[in-house]
């Protein structure tokens, strides 16, 4: 749960490829005033932040109004499409505010113009808040917020330490409770099979890789487990990453570049975002599974751009929905596009082997370019791949920063992820059990009168509640009664959107399903009264 995610996450001038492209653009389309450009610009912030234009300040900070980076980031990709030129993804931060930007699209500006960086007025002393992190506005911010959580009166709900393995339960402060805030769908973690790999690894090899695999870090194992994925999947071939956040931060921001298009789907995880942001690429997101919308854009803008990835989630995270793959992949096809999907949390869980969203729908797994998984969920340990063709592997293998300049995977690691393959692959009635535990999770809820919201088919299931505090206070109430469920508040889900977030696993009983929903029942009874 990210309750910290800010506007400026991860954009800086260093990461951004686009500051200086931006200079050699032509500098405004003739046809709009600064002042057009101010009304178009906060008519579009009045949507974003659902409140009436008139009562937006034009030379008030962006970041002011809370807008996090997804939605800065949105608001350049749609400017660009209302001036139909190309922006840089970072236009909200070079130009902070709606009169600046408006002045600097205009060309009235100067033309390399942050103003915080040629301000004529430099102060005699640098402040303090830049460089004693305890009075950063950031950090007095997140000690506000954290503030608010604990007014509720249990205390700080991050961070609660679990004394044993999690799985359908686990202890906290010497206390059992049924646990749904678990990756652990399949039962990997924990597993004696999967343990004693772990085991046998660090007496073979230690505890660390000790060096980059490209150097001297490689292992047997590392290759083994490579070959493994890539099988288990049908792709030629894998690379693994020590990192699932790393896997989609290094790979798509080193294979896309300034003259490339990335296509997101508007809810994607903030890894693929901290990619796109780092590869200097245009952005664009489309509606939330909307492959219609998606074949506009393409249709309009493909031909201006070399590369162009599409990147979508197998299960989205939040939401434990399912995109309509068969589509997507004709779309990537019909457009010679590259198709990417963060399988996080859909391997191991769908179709019937359990080898994800291509098993689901029944498509040949090389109709993806890039499919992307972790291994922190229904493997058991940590890290990331990517697999696809052997081009695209060999390429990574020699090029991509978080691989070559970070140590291979810890031997214990990659271990525990081979026999996690390995057992699902000798016992995929825990896939059948994981999909029959959820789809019961889903029914009681739905005839409990819930809000699931688009749910369906995956191991996660939302309980949208809407109000932020009234999300934690359930949360809280939920622990209190021996049910562990973590909350999702803004900005990791859209404003009033606030909800618990269930993770299924094949270990669930019917029991512990049916005790868990006609508690929450009672408890969001109660807080809708209170
Ligand atoms: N992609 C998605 C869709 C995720 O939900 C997550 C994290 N849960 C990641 C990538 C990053 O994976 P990891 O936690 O293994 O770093």
């Amino acid at each position: 749960m990210t309750l910290l995610n800010d506007i400026c996450d991860g954009v800086t001038e260093e990461n951004s490829t686009f500051s200086e492209d931006l200079v050699s653009l032509p500098r405004s389309d003739s046809s709009q005033t600064a002042a057009s450009l101010q009304t178009w610009l906060a008519d579009k912030l009045a949507e974003v932040l659902q409140t009436p234009a008139e009562d937006l300040d034009l030379d008030r900070d962006f970041a002011d109004y809370g807008l996090d980076s997804v939605e800065a980031v949105n608001l350049s990709g749609e400017l660009e499409n209302f001036l139909g030129r190309r922006l840089s993804p970072t236009l909200l931060w070079d130009y902070p505010s709606i009169s600046l930007l408006a002045e600097y699209l205009d060309g009235s500006a100067s033309i390399c113009a942050p103003t915080a960086i040629l301000a004529p007025d430099l102060p005699d002393s640098i402040p303090e808040a830049y460089y004693r992190p305890e009075l950063f506005p950031e950090y007095q911010k997140l000690q506000r917020q954290i503030q608010d959580v604990e007014a509720l009166g249990n205390g700080n709900p991050f961070f609660v330490s679990h004394d044993r393995v999690v799985s359908n339960t686990t202890v906290v402060g010497g206390r059992t409770l049924i646990n749904f805030a678990t990756y652990n769908y399949v039962g990997m973690c924990g597993d004696a099979k999967v343990s004693q790999a772990a085991k046998e690894a660090i007496d073979r090899y230690g505890t660390s890789a000790c060096a980059s695999r490209l150097i001297s870090g490689e292992k047997p194992i590392h290759r083994e487990l490579e070959l493994e994925i890539a099988d288990f999947i049908g792709t030629e071939d894998c690379i693994i990453y020590v990192g699932g956040h790393a896997t989609n931060v290094s790979t798509i921001g080193h294979l896309l570049g300034k003259d490339d298009l990335i296509l997101y789907d508007a809810l994607s995880h903030n890894s693929i975002m901290q990619g796109c942001f780092m590869s200097g690429a245009s952005l664009v997101a489309f509606p939330h599974n909307n492959w219609q919308e998606l074949e506009k854009i393409l249709a309009d803008r493909r031909h201006r751009y070399q590369k162009v990835l599409i990147a979508i989630e197998g299960v989205y995270s939040t939401d434990g929905d399912i995109p309509d793959l068969p589509k997507f992949v004709e779309i990537k096809q019909r457009h010679q596009a590259l198709l990417m999907v963060d399988e996080a949390h859909s391997m191991g869980v769908l179709g019937a082997s359990g080898s994800g969203i291509s098993d689901y729908y029944g498509i040949d797994a090389k109709d993806v370019d890039l499919w992307m998984g972790t291994l922190s969920k229904s493997f058991a340990s940590c890290g990331g791949y990517i697999a696809g063709c052997k081009a695209l592997v060999e390429y990574l293998k020699y090029t991509s920063p978080g691989f070559v300049f970070s140590v291979g995977m810890s031997p214990p690691n990659a271990a525990a992820t081979l026999a996690a393959i390995r057992v699902l692959k000798a016992e995929p009635e825990r896939v059948a059990k994981v999909q029959a535990r959820a789809k019961f999770f889903l029914k009681v809820a739905k005839e409990k009168g819930l809000n699931t919201g688009m749910s369906k088919d995956s191991p996660v299931i939302p309980i949208i509640v809407g109000d932020s505090l009234k999300s934690i206070q359930l949360s809280q109430n939920l622990f209190d009664r021996g049910i562990n469920v973590p909350f999702m508040i803004y900005p990791s889900v859209p404003q009033n959107e606030a909800r618990l977030r269930f993770f299924i696993t094949c270990d669930h009983t019917e029991e512990q399903i049916s005790e868990t929903i006609a508690v929450l029942a009672e408890e969001l009874a109660r807080i809708a009264i209170a």
